[in-house]
């Protein structure tokens, strides 16, 4: 049976990829020797680190004075490197959920942190809109996508001060104005590769500001300086990476990636409007085109556990929310096909039949 997997992250990729990754595990071009063999100093490896940096910078037109860095780690180590390197006196964030309430935490330990806006009053189904950012925050950090709850900031909004974005799970899957940011990070494993690595796009006129101390592991400005040597990076997951970038430059780069998240998205929020058994946890704008989220409409609640089941044995797998927010979420990365969503809604409206 074909199955089509909603996992949240680590998620899907190009199935393309993964063989291209296996094959590199066994033999890499024929050296006889595997790829996670290699030395992270090696000519081979430094050849896919610099063209995966550079297809990063073409798919995203990053302007000239930023750098691309891959790091190990997960977005949540930038949570903490973040203020590191950024926040001098006062910082204010975007509470849009789970993850920009663990990443304001984390900020607290370097200095004063300012709630713009908060959307927990509806359990974080929307995004706020109009809020003030103090003129003399050191930044400003939103989450682009909201990974458990469904929302999305479809647009690089316009900030007085200085940028930060995690794009953990929406990054490559539209195009972003670089420019507008100081920084944008993310973990690799929901939209670019395999877990143990992460992404991180800085303006090098932000970094070495602080005059703090940082341990180097953790400075931006040593990993800048070092091209994203200065220790050894997760060397696999950077081959996996280059693969699926050049899939994504191969199928037309991030303006097709959203053409078709746009239309996955449409189709799955068609059937959850439509069908009355399922209800959308989020209205409007700021629905995710990644993590589609929905639960069973009122009056149909019991049916959760059943119509789980019942998708699994369709082979669409891992559809269950996340532990904080229950009912279920169909997470739409790159790499799911429109088959996918469309057997999805076929499956719910089989079951409303039913
Ligand atoms: C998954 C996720 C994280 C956490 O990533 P780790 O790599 O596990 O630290 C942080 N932010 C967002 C938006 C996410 O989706």
């Amino acid at each position: 049976m074909k199955k089509y997997n909603f996992n949240a992250g680590p998620s899907m990729l190009p199935h393309g990829v993964v063989e291209a990754t296996a094959a590199a595990v066994l033999d890499y071009n024929g050296m006889g020797l595997s790829f996670m063999e290699l030395s992270h100093r090696s000519p081979e490896f430094k050849l896919v680190l610099d063209e995966a940096r550079s297809l990063i910078k073409e798919l995203l037109d990053v302007p000239g004075g930023y750098e691309v860095l891959l790091l190990g780690g997960g977005a949540s180590m930038h949570f903490c490197m973040v203020p590191y390197n950024f926040l001098v006196r006062k910082a204010a964030y975007l509470n849009t959920g789970v993850w920009a309430s663990k990443a304001m935490k984390e900020a607290t330990l370097f200095g004063e942190v300012v709630e713009v806006a908060s959307s927990a009053d509806k359990n974080f189904s929307y995004i706020p809109k109009n809020f003030d950012i103090p003129a003399d925050a050191d930044y400003l950090h939103v989450t682009s996508n909201n990974t458990v709850y469904g929302t999305q900031l479809h647009a690089d909004i316009d900030s007085p001060v200085p940028l930060v974005a995690d794009m953990s799970s929406d990054i490559f899957s539209r195009p972003v104005d670089v420019s507008k940011y100081a920084c944008i990070y993310g973990g690799a494993q929901k939209n670019l590769a395999q877990s143990g690595l992460s992404f991180v796009i800085v303006k090098e006129s932000a970094l070495g500001m602080t005059g703090r101390a940082i341990p180097s592991i953790l400075d931006y400005k040593v990993h800048a300086e070092a091209g994203s040597l200065f220790n050894t990076p997760p060397t696999l997951p950077v081959y996996t990476a280059l693969r699926n970038l050049r899939w994504i430059k191969e199928q037309g780069g991030v303006a097709e990636m959203e053409r078709r998240a746009r239309l996955r998205a449409d189709v799955l929020y068609s059937e959850i409007d439509r069908n009355p058994m399922f209800r959308a946890t989020v209205e409007g704008d700021d629905r995710s085109f990644m993590n589609i989220d929905f639960v069973m409409a009122s009056g149909y609640e019991e049916l959760e556990q059943t119509f789980a089941e019942y998708a699994a044995e369709r082979g669409l797998v891992a559809i269950k929310g996340h532990r904080i927010a229950g009912g279920f979420r169909a997470s739409c990365y790159n790499a799911m096909p429109h088959e996918g969503v469309e057997a999805l809604a076929e499956c719910m409206k089989d079951f409303s039949k039913r």
